[in-house]
């Protein structure tokens, strides 16, 4: 027997069925694959052990400014500690473009505290430079609802105000989906954001109502399907620190 299993050995994985685990007899889903379909492919294999996702793309791991731009070339922001934060020199962005995308960032607002409402630790991420995240202390600073920390700025307020402290670290995870343009210009589909304060979820696929605005109602103009992530320098040393993005296609076509 001993001598003959490795002759046969061949013989047995040629028929053995498929290595695919799952069925080929089961009903189909409405996007077309079969319940367990066996020949439907598994999503890539991520390794998030680290404090980066694999496939993420750092923009700012503590040091280099250098996925970033300046209103005059290079990002001239601060740099101590393993944090960035603005001085006056203006909005970074980011040198490369992204659509749809996860981003994840930690920020921290000035301690001591200084100023209230808007001029209290005022910061924000802009997705394709236009849609508003709002940065704010809105620790114990009231200001108006829509431009508290992780409002759609100048739209749609957080669910909850989950602010820490100044000075402490917070952590924003903010899913975005970039509009969508018809060949005419027109809107198809509106951006929307999902955004993670400190871990509880405070905006839920919530759809702006266009590009950022101040004192305006906002509005849709046509643009490219991608443009850089801006971080807003509104006067204030927000820290920054801890900033990775990992592009996404939400549209991603379906089987069926
Ligand atoms: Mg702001």
């Amino acid at each position: 027997m001993s001598r003959t299993l490795p002759l046969l050995l061949p013989v047995l994985l040629f028929l053995t069925p498929s290595q695919d685990p799952g069925y080929d007899d089961t009903p189909r889903l409405p996007d077309g694959w079969r319940v367990h379909d066996s020949k439907r492919p598994r999503p890539p294999i991520v390794d998030a052990a680290g404090s980066m996702p694999g496939d993420a793309i750092g923009l700012f791991t503590g040091t280099d400014l250098s996925a970033f731009r300046g209103r005059d070339g290079a990002a001239t922001w601060t740099v101590r500690d393993g944090a960035m934060e603005p001085n006056g020199s203006g909005d970074i962005e980011t040198r490369r473009e992204f659509g749809d995308c996860q981003i994840h960032l930690e920020w921290a607002a000035p301690s001591p505290c200084h100023g209230e409402s808007q001029g209290r630790g005022n910061s924000g991420v802009f997705f394709l430079g236009r849609y508003e995240v709002q940065i704010l202390d809105s620790f114990e600073n009231p200001t108006y609802a829509d431009g508290q920390a992780a409002a759609l700025y100048g739209q749609t307020p957080p669910l909850v105000n989950a602010c820490r402290r100044p000075g402490e670290w917070q952590v924003y995870d903010i899913v975005f989906v970039a509009p969508r343009f018809g060949p005419d210009g027109a809107l198809v589909s509106p951006a929307r954001a999902t955004v993670f304060h400190n871990g509880l979820l405070v905006q839920h696929d919530q759809a702006f109502l266009g590009a950022t605005a101040h004192r305006a109602l906002p509005e849709y103009r046509a643009h490219a399907a991608t443009g850089p992530v801006r971080l807003q320098d509104h006067g204030d040393p927000v820290r920054f620190r801890n900033v990775w993005i990992r592009p996404l296609d939400l549209t991603r076509e379906r089987k069926g």
